[in-house]
């Protein structure tokens, strides 16, 4: 009876698994088609200069609004790209877009806005150039290359390290700025600082979070804040949600901020309005 029970178990623990990867298989192939359909979205979170409190730009958040499962996060679906070979296409979308969308800002406003866009691994180590991709998006849109800035983490140097490295370079030599996403999060340290070609350190909002009380958070900005002004590189904290912590970051010198405290990441038309009212979107 006992084995006849586990057998049973086992046919339904398949079953289950045939319908995940049932469901994976249809969004995948959904996902291939979805920039092209028209169903991606580029939303926009301001960052903030902390010690003014001014909007100094923007990062670009994807969006998958699906024709039957709405609107689908990106950490359920950049996994998915990246395992399809989808994210090459997203990725190209989303630079496109947010650039075309900066550009527009920047001649509206007439100053020199920042645009940030997340770079996925994947993209640095499917044999792409990265580098011919921007300067193609650049070149199309009108988009400054001094006023982009591209987001990677430290897990982009994992594969092909020196390959990444190069490209990392070369994008600096356009006047691009590398960021380095989740700061804090990665398994090697602050070492690998010494390794990845870097401009900007995005501390990671776990960190954040425990802010203004946590003495190991207290204690880990600190040092990041430090090492960055050695390093001659700037800090944006992430996820900053509270007065608490906005205070205690601006306390540790760190130069700028992104959080809900802020704005939340809004269509491009409501984080446009409240650019041109002169102060981020509150929501
Ligand atoms: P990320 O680049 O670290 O982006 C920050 C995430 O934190 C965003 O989530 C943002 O909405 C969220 N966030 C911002 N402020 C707060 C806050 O105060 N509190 C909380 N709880 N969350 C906050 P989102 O938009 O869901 O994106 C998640 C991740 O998906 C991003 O993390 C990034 O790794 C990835 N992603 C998003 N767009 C793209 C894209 O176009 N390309 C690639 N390759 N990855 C993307
Ligand atoms: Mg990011
Ligand atoms: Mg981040
Ligand atoms: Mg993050």
């Amino acid at each position: 009876l006992a084995k006849a029970q586990g057998k049973n178990r086992l046919v339904v623990y398949a079953d289950g698994m045939a319908e995940a990867a049932r469901r994976r298989a249809g969004l995948a192939q959904d996902l291939a088609a979805a920039a092209d359909a028209g169903q991606l979205e580029v939303h926009y979170q301001p960052t903030v200069r902390l010690a003014d409190g001014r909007t100094t730009g923007f990062e670009a958040l994807v969006r998958w609004n699906h024709p039957t499962r709405g609107l689908i996060p990106p950490v359920e679906f950049i996994p998915l790209a990246e395992e399809t070979g989808a994210i090459a296409g997203i990725g190209s979308w989303v630079l496109r877009e947010a650039l075309r969308q900066g550009a527009t800002w920047t001649a509206e406003t007439g100053a020199p806005l920042r645009m940030a866009v997340n770079l996925s691994p994947r993209q640095f180590h499917d044999g792409s150039d990265v580098t011919a991709l921007v300067v193609a998006a650049l070149a199309e849109t009108g988009f400054p290359a001094d006023q982009l800035t591209l987001e990677v983490t430290e897990g982009v140097l994992v594969e092909d390290g020196d390959a990444v490295v190069a490209q990392l370079q070369s994008l600096r030599a356009l006047g691009v700025r590398i960021a380095i996403d989740d700061f804090g999060t990665g398994f090697s340290g602050l070492s690998y600082l010494r390794h990845l070609p870097a401009d900007i350190i995005k501390i990671d909002r776990s960190f954040v979070m425990d802010l203004p009380r946590g003495r190991s958070a207290v204690t880990l900005i600190t040092s990041i804040v430090e090492l960055a002004h050695t390093l001659g590189l700037d800090i944006v904290a992430e996820g900053v949600e509270t007065e608490g912590q906005r205070q205690a970051l601006a306390d540790l010198d760190c130069g700028s901020a992104q959080g809900y405290l802020f704005a939340r990441p809004e269509p491009a038309d409501r984080a446009g309005a409240a650019l041109a009212a002169g102060m981020p979107v509150r929501s």
